[in-house]
C-alpha cells in the first residue's frame, strides 16, 4: 500500500487492527483519485470481531436502560459535533453535493440516534398478558451490513436501536463508502460505550459480509443493500436460522391523479428522483400520469431536469454530482442505452457524458417519455438520475402499474382530493407512501413489501426489530 493516503483499519474490541496486507481503495468519484484505503477483510477478521461482540454482550445486555439511553444520546451529540467532517467525508466518497451532505447525510443520523433514544425511554419493555409477563430482550450479536448511498445514516439506523436494546454489533460498512464508520466508532467510544459493543470490519460483501451472514455465533443480520445481495444474505442466514432483516431495492411510483396540480407533482417528482444523485432506494423513478396529460408532464419534467446542474459536488451551485463508482456510472448509462433501444423517447439527458466533465463518474440527468410499464427501465432498479414517464388511462390501471414490479418500498400520490389520495395510497403495495409531497418522517417505520425487504427501521418499529420476546408464566402461587 502506498502511504500517500490515510488508511482506515478495522475496529475490533476497542482497538485499531494492524498488519493488513490486502487493501481496498476508497475513491473520490468526482476526481477518480484515491482518498483512503481500508483493509480487504477476511472471514478471520469477521471471527475476531464477532468474538469481541460476544465478550461484550454479557455486560452490555445487563447495563440499565437509563445508561444505554444516555449513551445513545451522547452518540447523537458526538455526531452533531462532527457534522462538517461527516458531510465532507460523504461528499468525498459518495459524490453527493455538499449542501445535501450537510442537510441530510450528516444531520439525519443525529436525528435518528436521538429519536431512537427517546423511543427506548417510552418503549413497552415489559407487558402483562394474563398470567404471563412478556419481556423484550436483546437478540444477541447483530451483524449490520450497510450500503454506500447513505453510509452513516444506514449504520446509525441499525447501531442506535441495536445498542439501546442491549445487543452488541459488528458493522460491515460498504467498501465504497467506509469513511464515516470509523467516525461513528470513535463517537460511540467517546460516549462511554464499552469496547467490543460496536466493532467495525471492512471488506467486500461476498467475503466479509458473507462470513458474517453465515457465522454460527451471529444471532441476527440486519442488511441494507440490493435485492440480489439480500437474497444471498437470507440464504446464508437460514443455515443457522438467524433473524435476517432485509432493507432492499425499490422502483417506486409517483402516481399523479388527474385532479392534481400537475406542475407541482412533476417538479416534486423530479426532485425526489434526482435526490442524492438519483441513488436513493425509495426514489420515485416512475412518474405515472394520465395519458391526456402525458406530453405536458414530459415537458415539465424535462424543464425541471434541465435545472439540475451537474458538476463538482463541492461547488454550491451543483445539484447532481458524480455517481458513486465507475461501475455504477456504467450500469446507469447501460440502462439509458437500453431504454432507447427498447423504444422509449428521450426527453432529457442521455447516455453520453455531460459536457465538460471528462473526469469523474458523471451521467446526465435523464427523462424518458412514453415508457411501457413492462419495459426493463420501468421494472429494474437503475439507481441513478433516470426518470420514466408512464401514461395511464384509469385509476385502476395506474394502481396496477404502480404495483406491477417486484418491489414495494415507497411511492407517492398527488391529488387535490385528500380522501381520494389516501384511498389510492392504501392500494399501493409498498411500505411508505407520501401524499402531495409530504416530508420524510424519521420516526415512522421504513421498509419494504415484497422484494424490497421484510424489515422495518426507524422509530418504535426499528427498535422492536432488535428485540427478542420472552414470556414468563407464573403460577397463581407466585
Ligand atoms: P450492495 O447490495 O451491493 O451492498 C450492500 C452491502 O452488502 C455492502 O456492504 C456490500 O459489501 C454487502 N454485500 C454485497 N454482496 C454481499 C453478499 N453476497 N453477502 C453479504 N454482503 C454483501 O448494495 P449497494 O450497491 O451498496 O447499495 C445500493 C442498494 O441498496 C440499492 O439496491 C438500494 O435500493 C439499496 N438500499 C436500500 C435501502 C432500504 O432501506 N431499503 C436503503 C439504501 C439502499
Amino acid at each position: 500500500m502506498s502511504a500517500s493516503v490515510p488508511a482506515r483499519t478495522h475496529w475490533i474490541g476497542g482497538t485499531r487492527t494492524t498488519g493488513h496486507t490486502r487493501w481496498i481503495d476508497v475513491v473520490d468519484p468526482a476526481t477518480e483519485e484515491r482518498l483512503s484505503v481500508v483493509p480487504a477483510g477476511t472471514a478471520a477478521d469477521a471471527d475476531l470481531a464477532v468474538a469481541a461482540a460476544v465478550r461484550a454482550f454479557g455486560h452490555w445486555s445487563g447495563v440499565p436502560l437509563r445508561e444505554r439511553v444516555d449513551a445513545v444520546r451522547a452518540v447523537a451529540k458526538g455526531l452533531a459535533a462532527r457534522q462538517d467532517e461527516i458531510a465532507a467525508a460523504v461528499t468525498a466518497e459518495v459524490g453527493v453535493p455538499t449542501v445535501f451532505s450537510q442537510r441530510v447525510q450528516a444531520s439525519l443520523p443525529v436525528a435518528v440516534a436521538s429519536g431512537a433514544a427517546a423511543v427506548a425511554e417510552d418503549f413497552a419493555w415489559t407487558e402483562q398478558i394474563g398470567r404471563s409477563t412478556v419481556f423484550r430482550e436483546p437478540v444477541g450479536v447483530v451483524a449490520a451490513i450497510t450500503p454506500w448511498n447513505f453510509p452513516l445514516h444506514q449504520a446509525v439506523a441499525k447501531v442506535a436501536p441495536a445498542l439501546l436494546a442491549g445487543n452488541t454489533v459488528v458493522l460491515k460498512p460498504s467498501e465504497i463508502a467506509p469513511l464515516t464508520a470509523m467516525i461513528l466508532a470513535e463517537v460511540v467510544r467517546g460516549a462511554g460505550v464499552p469496547d467490543g459493543v460496536l466493532n467495525v470490519v471492512h471488506g467486500r460483501g461476498p467475503e466479509v459480509g458473507a462470513a458474517l451472514a453465515s457465522h454460527p455465533v451471529v444471532d441476527m443480520v440486519s442488511f441494507t443493500g440490493s435485492t440480489g445481495a439480500g437474497r444471498s444474505v437470507a440464504a446464508l442466514g437460514a443455515r443457522t436460522v438467524k433473524r435476517v432483516a432485509l432493507e432492499l431495492g425499490g422502483k417506486s411510483a409517483n402516481l399523479v391523479l388527474p385532479d392534481a396540480d400537475l406542475l407541482t407533482a412533476v417538479r416534486a417528482g423530479v426532485a425526489n428522483c434526482f435526490m442524492n444523485n438519483g441513488q436513493m432506494c425509495w426514489a420515485w423513478t416512475r412518474l405515472l400520469v394520465p395519458a391526456a396529460l402525458h406530453d405536458q408532464a414530459v415537458e415539465a419534467a424535462a424543464e425541471a431536469a434541465a435545472a439540475f446542474t451537474v458538476g463538482d459536488p463541492t461547488l454550491p451551485g451543483t445539484r447532481i454530482g458524480p455517481l458513486a463508482s465507475a461501475a455504477q456510472r456504467d450500469r446507469v448509462r447501460g440502462y439509458i442505452e437500453r431504454g432507447i433501444a427498447d423504444g422509449a423517447r428521450l426527453a432529457a439527458g442521455g447516455p453520453t457524458p455531460p459536457d465538460g466533465l471528462d473526469r469523474g463518474y458523471y451521467v446526465r440527468p435523464t427523462v424518458f417519455a412514453g415508457v411501457s410499464p413492462t419495459a426493463v427501465i420501468a421494472q429494474e432498479e437503475i439507481f441513478g438520475p433516470v426518470l420514466s414517464v408512464i401514461p395511464y388511462s384509469s385509476e385502476d390501471e395506474a394502481v396496477s402499474i404502480a404495483n406491477g414490479t417486484r418491489y414495494g418500498l415507497g411511492g407517492a400520490v398527488f391529488s387535490a382530493d385528500p380522501d381520494r389520495a389516501l384511498a389510492v395510497a392504501r392500494r399501493l403495495r409498498t411500505g411508505q407512501v407520501d401524499i402531495n409531497g409530504a416530508a420524510f418522517n424519521e420516526a415512522a417505520p421504513f421498509g419494504g413489501y415484497r422484494q424490497s425487504g421484510n424489515g422495518r427501521e426507524l422509530g418504535r418499529f426499528g427498535l422492536e426489530e432488535f428485540c427478542e420476546v420472552k414470556s414468563i408464566q407464573r403460577s397463581a402461587s407466585g
